[in-house]
């Protein structure tokens, strides 16, 4: 089920109706967290942008997302980070308990790791952009080449004229499929996931819980003193997972009290279930062309890399703000780029060079930590003490702390 969707204050809406041609300095197609995150971060900059959304609504659904330092520092930079620590406690610690063994470990977050409720990170990030920066229900279905930048179009026929293309469109991006990126694989993964209110608090801690039972493995953060969110992954088929079959394998397999009334009290508005993962295999971020004159991509529809190491979020967050930064420079150099100002005066060549400078600047990071989920992801699938010992090897070697 679908966690309710919210409407941005600032957003308007796509004309469906009318055929439309219109023309724009920077469009950002997408407006997940990494379309919300790039039109703020330039918005600060002084520089305005257009994000197109194709939902009616800002997608609000997923639950929560765990922010990492990476993520907060980029936070601050937009200046929203204040408001959202409000939201969400500091994680202290991971508990990660291996049920058939009877063994468990705790171990400390040194740095700020905080889960956040989608729907505050993003409802935060719309109050800060500009009215009529987010255009909702507005579906790019392809996108042509123009000089300079792009032509995107929309099942109505309106042709958008954009100078500067960002594409933010997630995992099947159109506008990756415009630079020629090979399409995002997927996993087949079956979770369910949702929040659980504790009205008299609930007695878990700061301690992100990692429970791995024979059939199962579930996730539990907290959020606030009164809220946890969750995930809990079994072996069910993905067409019958509902709240009362993952209670009816929890309950079958000596599961926790806990966890089962956890699953049992949950808010059955948040609950969502999970049956595919997206991601970019590493050598095709380490590889692929992001750049096209002036359009390229950033977040999920340049580095997809499921929820293994929870960094997806946490990346498309600083590209946002690489992005924002070398186009901020381009503008400056080119004598243009205030919200009030034309942006012909920001030179199209400055703006290819802005974003050559910020693809330098984000691919040895974003293919290392796709390597890093990547092989999170395998040592999971893993079966053979063999194959296990050389994934684990490999994350030793990256620095990965959270083993599994
Ligand atoms: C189960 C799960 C758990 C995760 N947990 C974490 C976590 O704990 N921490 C973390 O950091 N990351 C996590 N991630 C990853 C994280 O959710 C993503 O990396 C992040 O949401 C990417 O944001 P994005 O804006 O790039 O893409 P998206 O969130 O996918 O947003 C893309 C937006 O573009 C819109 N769109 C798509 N196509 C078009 C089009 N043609 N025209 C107009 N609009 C379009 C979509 O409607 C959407 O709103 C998790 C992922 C999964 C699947």
């Amino acid at each position: 089920m679908r966690h309710p969707l919210i409407r941005a204050p600032a957003a308007t809406y796509c004309n469906q109706g009318d055929y439309m041609e219109e023309s724009h300095d920077i469009v950002i197609v997408g407006g997940g967290i990494c379309g919300l995150a790039t039109t703020l971060a330039l918005h600060r900059k002084g520089i305005a942008s257009l994000v197109l959304e194709k939902s009616e609504t800002l997608r609000v659904d997923g639950g929560s997302i765990g922010v990492h330092v990476n993520g907060w520092r980029v936070l601050e930079q937009l200046g929203i980070a204040a408001e959202l620590r409000e939201t969400a406690n500091l994680v202290t610690a991971f508990h990660d308990v291996w049920q058939e063994e009877e063994k468990s470990t705790l171990t400390p977050v040194r740095k700020e790791l905080r889960w956040l409720k989608r729907k505050d990170l993003l409802e935060t990030m719309a109050k800060n952009i500009p009215v009529g920066a987010i255009r909702l229900g507005c579906h790019i279905t392809a996108i042509h080449p123009s000089d300079p930048g792009a032509v995107l179009t929309t099942p109505g026929g309106s042709i958008i004229r954009a100078k500067v293309l960002i594409g933010c469109d997630g995992s099947n991006s159109v506008v990756a499929k415009y630079l020629g990126m090979s399409p995002a694989k997927s996993a087949t993964r079956t979770f369910l996931r949702g929040f659980t209110r504790y009205p008299h608090g609930h007695p878990f801690g700061d301690h992100f819980l990692r429970l791995r039972g024979k059939r199962f493995f579930v996730g539990r953060s907290p959020i606030t003193d009164t809220l946890v969110s969750f995930f809990v992954a079994c072996h069910i088929p993905s067409t019958g997972v509902t709240r009362h079959s993952v209670l009816q394998t929890l309950q079958g397999q000596q599961c926790p009290a806990e966890i089962v009334e956890m699953v049992q009290n949950s808010d059955s508005e948040s609950l969502n279930v999970i049956t595919r993962v997206w991601y970019r295999p590493p050598w095709q971020v380490a590889f692929a062309s992001f750049q096209k004159g002036t359009v390229t991509v950033a977040g999920d529809a340049m580095h997809a890399m499921g929820s293994y190491i929870g960094q997806g979020g946490s990346a498309a967050l600083e590209d946002a703000l690489v992005l924002a930064r070398s186009l901020a420079r381009a503008a400056a150099g080119s004598g243009g780029g205030r919200a009030d100002e034309p942006c012909e005066k920001m030179m199209i060549g400055a703006a290819t060079t802005a974003i050559g400078e910020y693809i330098r600047e984000r691919r040895l990071r974003v293919a290392r930590l796709s390597l890093e989920a990547f092989v999170m992801g395998e040592l999971l699938r893993a079966k053979s003490l063999a194959t296990k010992l050389a994934f684990l090897a490999i994350l030793a070697l990256l620095g990965t702390k959270a083993l599994s």
